[in-house]
């Protein structure tokens, strides 16, 4: 499904992007208004979602119906209860990019920098609005919904965006997958919701076993180990 987004961006949002800015933050404050409302008239915000089934679960693979699949040391205990999960590819679109470009040869660098933080303020915001929408989707229909997995992190390594791409019509909204693995516009965000009647590792942490888990390294985890001291053990 396509779907042209709209957004709505505030200086902070530009502001995660960027980066701290420590004393910076006052004399930058009207570049950043600028870059809003430019990037606001440049970008074309769309997201392409779709829904899959899962077929099986295995060691470092989640097979789906259809013949795709994912793989990942941590993937299947990620998803371990799911039934399916939705993909999706977000855009801010490529006109962002290029007016950055023409800061940059231009010799207007503070300005492009500015600019290109809230193009990738905009690619954010257009994913966080798909993955809620998909959330309240799947979790009206009745299901539990797991975190927002990306690939190119420690728990599903950059490969992942092949199978994203061979998913999603994402030439629908103007993005493609380079050899490099990156997407063009560079604007662009990818992911994959898992949702089930059973899923373990949930999207609200509060529900999720990872208060109760010991793994102190895991890059997936959402909230605090809290250890449950019995008083009787330090007398
Ligand atoms: S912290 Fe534990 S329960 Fe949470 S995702 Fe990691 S391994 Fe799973």
């Amino acid at each position: 499904m396509v779907k042209r987004v709209e957004i709505d961006l505030v200086p902070d949002d530009v502001w995660r992007c960027l980066g701290p800015a420590g004393g910076a933050r006052d004399q930058l404050a009207d570049d950043i208004e600028w870059a809003i409302a430019e990037a606001a008239t440049l970008a074309e915000p769309a997201a392409v979602t779709r829904a899959l089934s899962i077929k099986a679960i295995g060691r470092g693979v989640v097979e789906f119906d259809g013949g795709l699949s994912v793989s990942g040391r941590m993937l299947p205990h990620l998803m371990e209860g799911a039934e399916g999960a939705v993909f999706l590819v977000a855009t801010a679109g490529d006109a962002v990019g290029s007016r950055v470009s023409e800061l940059f040869a231009g010799d207007r660098p503070v300005e492009a920098i500015v600019l290109d933080a809230a193009g990738s303020a905009i690619a954010m915001n257009v994913q966080s609005k798909a993955v809620t929408e998909i959330a309240d989707e799947r979790k009206g229909a009745g299901f539990l919904v797991g975190p927002c997995l990306v690939p190119g992190n420690e728990y599903w390594d950059l490969e992942g965006q092949r199978t994203i791409f061979d998913v999603l019509p994402a030439g629908e909204i103007g993005v493609r997958l380079l050899d490099s693995l990156q997407m063009d516009p560079q604007k662009s965000q990818s992911a994959m919701v898992p949702f089930g009647a059973k899923l373990q590792i949930l999207d609200d942490p509060t529900s999720s076993p990872c208060s109760r888990c010991k793994a102190t390294r895991c890059p997936m985890r959402l909230e605090p180990y809290e250890a449950v001291w019995n008083t009787d053990d330090l007398s």
